[in-house]
């Protein structure tokens, strides 16, 4: 087991108990700061985000930091792990790889399943198709909890489209920002590294073609180009299993993506990006992308929209960024949500600049997406131009995120279901009654 996976850091338990009090001491304050007029300026519109493995090596040293529930599925297993599982089940020959693999290629458990290594996956309970093209849908596992995932289609300028999936790594945030939906339902439990994997599986093999690109004798299912650990819940809080299932969906013979397609976005835990820092420098993984809510130009605005911060202040992480290890030719996506009158202010965008100044990166500016009983409104289309114009007039490289799927809560920051918590909390004072 690699050393930096054995033990979950204290630092990161207390940062999570830290700034669950504080989302706790916060709730039902209001917006504190002010409006801001928007200036004059220009920019890009992008809808992405920022940003093979094999059998052997530290990954199968991770290996069996998988979960109870994983270690029975292949879906949350590398093919190493799998095969040395599979040898010790007695199982001979090139056959286990062989279904290893037409488990991942065609959803065909076949071979897998009367051993026991391939549970039926968790099925699809709801399913959004925002203008026949985002899809964002939810999986209900076993204990009744649901994570949710949405399908983004890309278009390239050759026409061709491809999809890029987020996916959920918890089921509920303790991180408390205050501008997300999924905050609001408190964290409920993490995801195991096959939960997670069943939301690529799904998107690939379940969720409906558009009318418009049939393909013959395909299954059902998108090509998924990208993974971004976008959805609901904080990566680094959850690292053992998101890094395992990164292992699976990168294995030449499990999910077949290159690192490079593969991105987290993190809070912004130092001890998060410390972990991801030593993980991009194994074989394989160099290109893992990272992107990083800053979302502030100060510790006064971001304070208030994240207490994460008052944890861990902006300068030590821009201090850690610095530090990552990434490739010589990469950049990071800082991710700045774009709030009216809370970090819109053309002070907010040169201070912000002025902070990123040296750090390679892309400034990504998302227009806020209003959670349910938000204090904010999404940003005119005025301002989120000014704010571009002006990132780019400060020499800051800048992109524009897409805000796809808002008007069904389906966009960044807007995944989350307090009903499942209220349904939880329900299903147990019926259990204290009885
Ligand atoms: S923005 Fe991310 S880290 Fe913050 S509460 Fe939402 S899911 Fe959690």
């Amino acid at each position: 087991m690699d050393a930096a996976e054995a033990v979950p850091p204290r630092r990161g338990r207390t940062i999570r108990i830290l700034a669950a009090a504080i989302v706790r001491a916060d709730r039902g304050r209001g917006a504190l700061l002010r409006p801001m007029p928007p200036p004059p300026s220009e920019s890009s519109e992008d809808s992405s985000a920022c940003g093979s493995s094999t059998s052997a090596g530290p990954a199968d040293r991770v290996a069996l930091r998988i979960s109870t529930g994983d270690a029975l599925d292949a879906r949350g297993m590398t093919s190493g792990q799998f095969l040395a599982e599979a040898r010790r089940r007695g199982w001979r020959g090139r056959e286990p790889l062989e279904a290893y693999r037409t488990l991942f290629r065609r959803d065909d458990p076949s071979a897998l399943a009367p051993r026991g290594l391939a549970p039926p996956p968790p099925p699809i309970l709801s399913r959004t198709d925002v203008e026949g093209l985002t899809v964002k849908f939810a999986l209900r596992f076993a204990d009744g909890l649901e994570s949710e995932s949405v399908v983004i289609p890309m278009g390239h300028r050759d026409g061709r489209v491809s999809r890029t999936l987020c996916v959920s790594s918890q089921v509920g945030c303790a991180m408390g920002c205050r501008f997300c939906e999924t905050a609001q339902m408190g964290l409920l439990r993490d995801l195991t590294a096959s939960e997670i994997v069943a939301q690529w599986r799904a998107a690939r093999f379940e969720a409906p073609v558009p009318v418009d690109e049939p393909r013959e004798g395909a299954r059902l299912g998108h090509e998924i180009r990208n993974v971004v650990f976008m959805g609901m819940g904080e990566p680094t809080e959850n690292l053992a299993a998101v890094l395992q299932a990164i292992r699976v969906l990168c294995d030449h013979n499990g999910g077949g993506l290159a690192a490079s397609r593969v991105a987290v976005s993190t809070v912004g835990r130092l001890e998060g990006i410390r972990r991801l820092g030593e993980f991009i420098q194994e074989p394989g993984f160099r290109g893992l992308g990272l992107a990083v809510s800053v979302n502030a130009p100060n510790d006064r605005v971001r304070d208030e929209i994240m207490p994460i911060n008052r944890a861990e202040p902006l300068e030590a992480l821009l201090e850690a960024l610095r530090a990552y290890p990434k490739r010589p030719s990469a950049a990071l996506c800082i991710e700045y949500v774009l709030i009216p009158g809370v970090n819109d202010a053309p002070e907010h965008c040169d201070e912000v600049c002025a902070r990123l100044r040296g750090l390679r990166c892309s400034l990504n500016v998302i227009p806020y997406n209003p959670r349910r009983d938000s204090p904010w409104s999404a940003p005119s289309e005025e301002s989120v131009d000014a704010f571009l114009r002006r990132a780019v007039a400060n020499g800051q490289f800048t992109k524009r995120r897409g805000t796809k799927g808002r008007d069904v809560m389906a966009a960044c920051g807007q995944l989350g279901n307090p009903e499942i918590r209220r349904r939880r909390r329900a299903a147990s004072s019926i259990d204290e009654d009885r």
